[in-house]
């Protein structure tokens, strides 16, 4: 009899040897172990070399299987130098945070497992983990008691999905069922922006046919918060989004003085809350979020300032009815049980289920640690603001939370230095233009920044703006 040979080309049996032999994946830890121990040591962003490097990558689809070890090796050695290096402490683009470890192992772990966290009957386990974190966001965050939660990629869909429950719940108010009827023909809604809401606020809107034109928007003060005595009378067809966290200055819209008039109005209120709604778990800075449990749904990022790997976004919904009848989808094959069936509050069917690593990250750091956490990033924002400060240069916003809003003596001169910080490769920032003036932006989200990080930061700033004076 001819034996079978193994050979490149039958690529059933090449797999199944790399589950015997688990080879590739001992090699793809090592790496993993590699890129930690040296992330805090290398350019914040990638070298000219690991740009150019990045054409490895370049060919076309191979006709015949490759050899997976070569393929690890090829993704770690063009691949990692061309990453940001987002998981140390110098990274302060966007707002980016940086990995919980115990989130990231759980992570690991959960790949392997692979499931699909559309139903309980698919997989318990991620139906289970995501039960539980509701509860303990719910706590955490100082929400009403049953408050529906839906794991979404981030604050982008979550928003969408708040935002989608609260459309169909202020129609039905006025006797329309959107999910048939659609918006042909409905009754108008209002919807009720602060002047710096997000981008992400008015894509929402547009995917759900409410568009931008109609939309009105509350001037704000210097840093960015909607100007309470400013808002419109509200109603009952009123869709009102707040803020927590402005992406800019980091200022929270005043829920306190807000939420009360427009839920005695009707109005459907949702705060998006990306990065700021974590300052509810932190005894220090949860006064920024008094007021947010009168909200009727909230979107916010376990990927930004809780620390967790992405994609992790939640949205929030007071009334769990109102978020199911705006995901609901049906098919004679969907089994739904007793038990949660996380499809039901999300726009996706099949996704990985993001309950085990935020419920690692939660079981880690309890109240406390979470407390701990947001501390630490707000502490390390207002010493770099006054670090800066004493290099000459001048702080733009009140550094309530984690937000720094920095500039130089002119615009010019602003552009000028950031563009020097970020080739330094010794941290990186982006730029924003804040109250038509020209910022660099430095958000301090990540655990692993240390008070050395933030000495080198000031340093590379003052050095930046020294080259740019000079030259
Ligand atoms: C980051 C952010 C978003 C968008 O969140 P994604 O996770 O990137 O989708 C929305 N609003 C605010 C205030 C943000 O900071």
């Amino acid at each position: 009899m001819e034996k079978k040979s193994h050979n490149a080309q039958d690529v059933r049996a090449a797999m199944a040897d790399m589950m015997a032999s688990k080879e590739v994946f001992r090699q793809a830890v090592s790496y993993s172990f590699e890129y930690m121990d040296g992330v805090s040591d290398r350019p914040v962003f990638p070298e000219q070399k690991a740009l150019d490097g990045l054409a490895a990558f370049d060919e076309p689809l191979p006709e015949t299987p490759g050899d997976p070890k070569q393929i690890l090796s090829l993704l770690h050695e063009k691949g990692s130098p061309a990453t940001t290096a987002q998981t140390g402490g110098r990274y302060f683009g966007f707002v980016i945070g940086g990995t919980i470890p115990a989130a990231l192992a759980a992570r690991w772990l959960s790949d392997v497992w692979d499931q699909n966290a559309v139903l309980h009957v698919a997989s318990p386990i991620t139906a289970k983990l995501e039960e539980v974190c509701e509860g303990w966001l719910v706590d955490l965050l100082g929400l009403p008691q049953g408050t529906a939660s839906g794991f979404v990629t981030g604050t982008s869909v979550a928003t969408f999905c708040g935002l989608a429950a609260g459309r169909n719940a202020l129609l039905e108010g006025a006797g329309w069922d959107a999910a048939i009827k659609g918006l042909f023909g409905a009754p108008p809604l209002r919807v009720i922006v602060g002047e710096e809401a997000h981008a992400t606020v008015f894509k929402a809107l547009s995917l759900l046919g409410l568009g931008s034109e109609n939309v009105e928007k509350v001037p704000v003060d210097g840093q960015g918060r909607m100007d309470p005595a400013r808002m419109p009378e509200l109603d009952e067809r009123c869709l009102l989004i707040l803020q927590a966290g402005n992406v800019n200055s980091g200022a929270f819209d005043s829920f306190a003085e807000i939420c009360p008039k427009a839920k005695d109005a009707g109005a459907w209120i949702h705060i998006d809350g990306a990065f700021g709604l974590w300052a509810a778990g932190s005894k220090r800075f949860q006064n920024l979020t008094q007021g947010v449990d009168l909200a009727d749904s909230w979107s916010l990022d376990a990927h930004k300032t809780l620390n967790m790997p992405y994609d992790c976004g939640i949205v929030l919904c007071r009334r769990r009815e109102a978020l199911a009848a705006a995901m609901q989808a049906s098919g004679s094959y969907i089994i739904y049980g007793e038990e949660r069936d996380n499809m039901l509050y999300t726009p996706d069917m099949s996704r990985r289920g993001r309950g085990p690593e935020l419920w690692a990250a939660l079981k880690f750091l309890g109240k406390e640690g979470v407390g701990q956490l947001v501390d630490g990033l707000c502490d390390n924002a207002a010493l770099l603001a006054e670090m800066l400060r004493e290099r000459g240069f001048r702080i733009l916003n009140d550094v309530a939370f984690n937000q720094v809003l920095a500039a130089c003596e002119t615009d010019e001169l602003t552009q000028k230095t950031l563009a020097a910080v970020q080739a330094s490769g010794e941290c990186w920032c982006g730029g924003a233009v804040w109250k038509e003036t020209q910022a660099i932006r430095v958000s301090v989200c990540s655990w692993v920044t240390t008070r050395d990080d933030l000495e080198r930061t000031a340093n590379a700033f003052f050095q930046a703006l020294k080259t740019v004076t000079m030259g």
